[in-house]
């Protein structure tokens, strides 16, 4: 699906999420608000609510993702999964001002579409009083489905909302308070760091909150009881996940940056000509070697594009001894290559968004270099990454 030439994905997870929302609401909330409902009714109801919140999950992301744009950062794609959903930039923001608006207006998309939903949910109505409990049981049991379906999707964006604003990074808030402390201290690297760790503190206080009710305690605010208590555990711990990895990949960004292709690439590795048959290609190349894929160069050392292990593994016994490497090879037009000059950090986000392993590394239709996933690994572990931070996958 595509909306204002974003993709839209979703996620197999989003399934598990969208069954706990419809019988959590037919089963638990609604009859409590509406003991008359048939169960026909508290069902279709729960289906629309569950497909109406992903929709303002949705338009949550992208707004994150048109204000992205707004700036000149480019939008891959959004993804909707099990926390709800996150949109894929190209690369993060290079001022703090864009920073604050892309984060910003997530939560305020939200708050705008629950207090609109609360308005279209009680307009109209008749004043009643809601001076007592039961009169508000009372009122509640007299809103009709859609009425309902308004009031419950209205307090759920206000608590998305509330919950993303929380100031632990990569949280919304998170990102608001890196990019307000990235404004007054003008250092990115020490902004993330302040603001990862209060996401972590944040993450570890949710992670022992679900812990207690787990263990049967009643904590102030979120309430008891194990599955609750796991469902916080849980998001704790995918928070601080994201907290650390964010906070390396920026590191890596770091290392990475203004580094040319040059520097990193492997200037030795064996290239095959183009009339090599696939059997000796095989038992003396590959075999040999743990490259797993080999430039074609000609006897005018003109590079004639690549020949890939995976494409030779598919091969029957007879067709490996009938063709050679020509046969099989991916001319230069089909091949990703980069130029020495290029920087690394973007070579690290094509092998990502391309799922590579490799790439050459040419000039002027010369072969000069081959970078794979593991160069790059290899220089971060050679350049100052910190002892146990494992560089992160872009
Ligand atoms: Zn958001």
């Amino acid at each position: 699906m595509r909306v204002a030439g974003i993709d839209i994905t979703v996620d197999w997870s989003l399934l598990i999420i969208f069954l706990l929302i419809v019988w959590g609401l037919a089963s638990g909330v609604f009859p409590q608000w509406h003991p008359a409902w048939s169960p026909a009714t508290a069902w279709l109801t729960a289906v629309a609510a569950a497909l109406l919140f992903f929709a303002s999950v949705l338009a949550h992301e992208l707004s994150h993702s048109l204000v992205a744009r707004a700036y000149g950062i480019s939008v891959r794609r959004i993804v909707l999964y099990v926390f709800g959903g996150m949109a894929q930039i190209e690369h993060e923001p290079g001022r703090w001002v864009a920073e604050l608006w892309m984060a910003i207006v997530g939560p305020i998309t939200s708050l705008v579409i629950g207090f609109v939903c609360l308005f279209l949910g009680v307009v109209g109505i008749r004043h009643v009083d809601v001076g007592s409990i039961a009169s508000v049981e009372h009122a509640l049991a007299g809103l009709d489905p859609a009425r309902t379906l308004l009031m419950w999707l209205g307090q759920i964006n206000i608590i998305l909302a509330l919950f993303n604003l929380v100031p632990a990074f990569p949280l919304d808030g998170g990102r608001v308070l890196r990019a307000i402390l990235w404004g007054v201290t003008h250092d990115l690297r020490r902004a993330t760091r302040w603001a990862s760790s209060l996401g972590q503190a944040f993450a570890w206080l949710l992670i022992g909150a679900g812990i207690a009710m787990v263990l049967g305690f009643s904590v102030p605010i979120l309430g008891g009881g194990l599955i609750n208590g796991i469902w916080l555990a849980f998001i704790g711990w995918f928070l601080n996940n994201a907290a650390l990895v964010s906070y390396r990949q920026l590191l890596t960004h770091e290392i990475l940056q203004d580094v040319p292709v040059a520097r990193v690439m492997l200037t030795r590795f064996e290239a095959v000509p183009p009339q090599l048959p696939l059997e000796t290609l095989v038992e003396a190349y590959m075999q040999r070697s743990d490259q797993r894929a080999f430039p074609v160069v000609s006897a005018n050392d003109e590079f004639m594009g690549m020949v890939f292990q995976h494409d030779i593994e598919r091969l029957s016994p007879e067709q490996r001894r009938t063709l050679t490497v020509r046969d099989v090879l991916h001319p230069p037009e089909k091949i990703v290559g980069v130029r020495p000059e290029e920087d690394v950090l973007e070579v690290l986000n094509l092998l990502a968004n391309r799922d590579l392993n490799q790439v050459p590394v040419l000039e002027k239709g010369h072969m000069v270099g081959l970078v794979r996933r593991a160069d790059i690994l290899r220089w971060l572990a050679l350049h100052g990454t910190p002892a146990g931070a494992k560089p992160a996958r872009s």
